[in-house]
């Protein structure tokens, strides 16, 4: 038995995910050797020194899937289940993510296999400085452009982007996104994720016939995406029941209430000893009683096990690859309506292309005018989205796939292939 990664790849839902668009869209064998394949993997070692004057190595991952549209672009993961294969399908994912809403970059992503909980925060410093470090000749604005991902967070990417910069002689904000503000970041990023969740799961609401007023919601996560869909939702009128995070689960039938929930974790930075909702566990909290439920956490928790059990309405993937393709085609057949990571979570990625079109400006927005822009790209795609779902008679996913590499492709044979 193997045991370097996990029993089913990652990508490999991925791939399974991209064959059924690629049928549709009858691509030939060539192109789609071509689109499953990452343009370039690096993995190396990161030495480092813990507060005691201990020295351990971790890994540490970059994938760069696919420059076709520009350059590589994708967060950078800190997590003890960190794999290559794992990197590489949310670097292959951010390529059709990029893709679905239109923004001129192709697909990355990065990761360290490491427990942050157990690092104080100058031992995370020195970590992401190497990690940075190891990767100057190949990251940059017009190369690669990494952000924050799963425990990575704004401070984080201004000690990678100083690292790079003092390594180029050159401030250069513009060569990682989800910046603090004071140092180029975008006003909206940090909510961006979940609010793209919200714009998203609201415009399908509006076509379902749920009126916000009358909606249930359940969100798994309460990181960055999770916590800022769930005030958002809230914000909207909706009924947030139940949220979670690594911790465990809180359910109240009447609605929890958020900005306490963000309270707690502000002081306690998890939700452990919320008194805002009944405990149970994330298991049961995937399956409770919901109109809409948002995996906002990781990848592969909607399986063949519980897919049958899920009570909601409408699914939208704040996380990227919840789903595993045996449950998505359970949900398909039971008519629940799947809203997919690449065009549920795009929000993020959306906010980050304006902070790095800010930065080559040197000229930032006022946050009306970011959202304004957010809603626009995110509702323009999901419409289209919707209209090639109608014409293929499929769902929400496979139109998405089919959007985004319809648009790869046409910049791949325009530039032709360097054979
Ligand atoms: P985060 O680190 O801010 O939050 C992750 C949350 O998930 C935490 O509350 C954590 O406790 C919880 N969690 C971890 N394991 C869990 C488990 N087994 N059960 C329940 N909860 C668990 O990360 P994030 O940035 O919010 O990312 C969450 C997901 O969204 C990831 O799949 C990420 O790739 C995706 N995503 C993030 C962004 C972004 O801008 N941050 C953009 C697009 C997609």
């Amino acid at each position: 038995m193997t045991t370097a990664v996990r029993e089913v790849s990652v990508f490999g839902d991925g791939i399974a995910y991209f064959n059924e668009a690629a049928d549709l869209l009858q691509l030939d064998a060539g192109m789609r050797q071509i689109l499953t394949h990452p343009s370039r993997q690096i993995i190396f070692s990161i030495p480092f020194q813990r507060d005691t004057g201990e020295f351990e190595v971790f890994t540490g991952y970059r994938v760069q899937y696919n420059f076709a549209r520009g350059p590589a672009k994708g967060g950078i993961r800190y997590h003890p289940g960190v794999t290559l294969d794992e990197v590489t399908a949310l670097a292959f994912w951010m390529t059709w993510k990029c893709a679905v809403v239109d923004l001129p970059f192709g697909g990355g992503k990065g990761g360290v296999t490491c427990d942050p909980s157990t690092l104080s925060n100058n031992e995370l410093e020195r970590i992401t400085r190497r990690y940075a470090a190891e990767l100057v000749e190949v990251v940059g604005p017009d190369k690669d452009v990494p952000a924050p991902d799963v425990n990575t967070t704004p401070q984080v990417m201004a000690w990678f982007m100083d690292t790079y910069s003092m390594h180029t002689r050159q401030n250069c904000p513009g060569v990682v996104t989800g910046k603090p503000l004071e140092i180029g970041g975008s006003r909206g990023r940090v909510e961006a994720t979940g609010r793209g969740v919200t714009i998203c799961a609201l415009d399908e609401m509006a076509q379902m016939g749920i009126a916000p007023e009358s909606a249930s919601v359940v969100i798994q996560g309460f990181g960055n995406v999770g916590m800022y869909a769930a005030k958002l939702f809230a914000e909207r009128g909706c009924t947030v029941r139940g949220i979670s995070d690594v911790t465990g689960a809180y359910y109240n039938k009447d609605g929890i209430n958020i900005v306490e929930a963000m309270e707690h974790v502000g002081k306690h930075h998890n939700l452990a000893g919320f008194q805002g909702g009944d405990k149970i566990s994330n298991a049961e909290l995937l399956v409770s009683e919901c109109d809409v439920l948002v995996p906002a956490a990781l990848e592969k928790v909607l399986t063949a096990e519980n897919a049958s059990k899920v009570k909601a309405k409408l699914i939208v993937e704040g996380a990227n690859g919840p789903t595993t393709p045996e449950a998505a085609k359970t949900f398909s057949d039971r008519g629940i309506v799947v809203i997919p990571d690449i065009m549920a979570n795009a929000g993020g990625v959306t906010v980050s292309y304006f902070e790095w079109v800010q930065d080559r400006m040197g000229y930032f927005w006022k946050e009306a005018e970011v959202n304004e822009r957010l809603e626009d790209v995110l509702l323009t795609n999901i419409h289209e989205v919707r209209r090639i779902k109608v014409q293929y008679n499929t769902t929400l996913r496979t139109a998405a796939y089919m959007l985004a590499i319809d648009r790869v492709v046409k910049a791949l044979t325009l530039r032709g292939i360097y054979a």
